[in-house]
Formats: C-alpha cells, structure tokens, sequence
C-alpha cells in the first residue's frame, strides 16, 4: 500500500546544497518525489560548535514498509560518506523519517512520528510548508499548529530562491 512519508534532509558539511540535491535524487529510487520544500540555513541545536546546517522537507509516496525505508535511507546516509565522528555532530547528510501516513512505529531501532518533531523549528518550518494540514497521529494536531506552539529560539532562515 503506497504511504506518503514526510522527511527531514540536513547537511552541515562540505556544499550542503549538492549534498542536499544529491539525496532527493537518490530518494527517488524508494518512491516517487511529491514535494520539496525551500533550503534553510538552520542554527545547530543540542551540540551547539559546529556550523549551521542546510535543511529541507520532502515528501515521498512509496509502497516499501517503514523498516525496509529506513534501511534504505541509512544507505544513501552511508554511501553519500557520513561518519558518525561526533555524536549530534557535523554531517554530510542526515536523513529522518518524520511522518509515515499515520502510522505509529516504536522499535529500538525506529520511532515514528520522529520523537523530536513536534519541538524543533528547523523541522517543522519546512515541513510546514509542504504539510501543513497533516496530522501527527499521537498529538493530533496539524504540523501548522505543532509549528505555531513552537517556543521562540533556534534560528531558522529560508534561502532565497533556493526552490
Ligand atoms: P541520527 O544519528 O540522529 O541520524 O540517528 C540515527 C538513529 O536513529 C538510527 O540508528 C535509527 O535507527 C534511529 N531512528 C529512530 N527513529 C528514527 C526515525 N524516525 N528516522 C530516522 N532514524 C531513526
């Protein structure tokens, strides 16, 4: 059955737009590409010395099972040369599942809906502008009102033209 997963793409090292485009490529061998959203430069959070990240949302209708998706994108993580140096730290490419229709996941290996989607701006801005109106199907509430609860604080801004 074909699902529509929203997923969060940032890079903070090396051209983070290429690196950015060249995981939305490669993305669309597990499904079919619906929606991109704008580039943003994002303020890093958590592990806070290091440089600011690229990030985009996108969308992506697939008939593959989420644990069969995230093999998949941990791949492209791996074959586009991510090393995990630093826990949290700089990285090529990141790549998380945000929403999976409205399924529910909870493994050791894969939570779903994303457990920290509903309190991070660089997140919930550009998924926002491609989902507005979809449901996170624990809180139920729409990713427009997760965003508008959000706390001011990280510094989130679109690139212009970047789409
Ligand atoms: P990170 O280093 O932040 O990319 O975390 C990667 C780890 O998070 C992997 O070992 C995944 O198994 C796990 N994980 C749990 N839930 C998710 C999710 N919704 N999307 C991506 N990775 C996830």
């Amino acid at each position: 059955m074909r699902k529509i997963t929203y997923l969060s793409l940032g890079s903070n090292v090396g051209d983070r737009r290429a690196n950015l485009q060249q995981a939305i490529e490669r993305l669309s061998e597990l499904g079919e590409v619906t929606a991109v959203s704008s580039y943003y430069e994002t303020e890093p959070v958590d592990f806070l010395a290091q440089p600011w990240f690229l990030n985009c949302a996108v969308a992506v209708a697939t008939d593959k099972m989420p644990r069969q998706f995230l093999a998949a994108l941990q791949r492209i993580e791996r074959e586009m040369g991510r090393k995990r140096i630093q826990p949290k730290g700089p990285r090529a490419i990141d790549l998380d599942i945000l929403l999976f229709g409205s399924s529910v996941v909870e493994t050791a290996q894969l939570t779903i809906p994303h457990p920290a989607l509903h309190e991070r701006r660089f997140v919930l801005v550009p998924l926002a502008e491609i989902a507005p109106d979809a449901r996170h199907p624990v809180f139920k509430r729409t990713v427009r009102e997760l965003r508008d609860a959000l706390p001011p604080g990280q510094q989130v801004r679109k690139v212009a033209g970047s789409r």
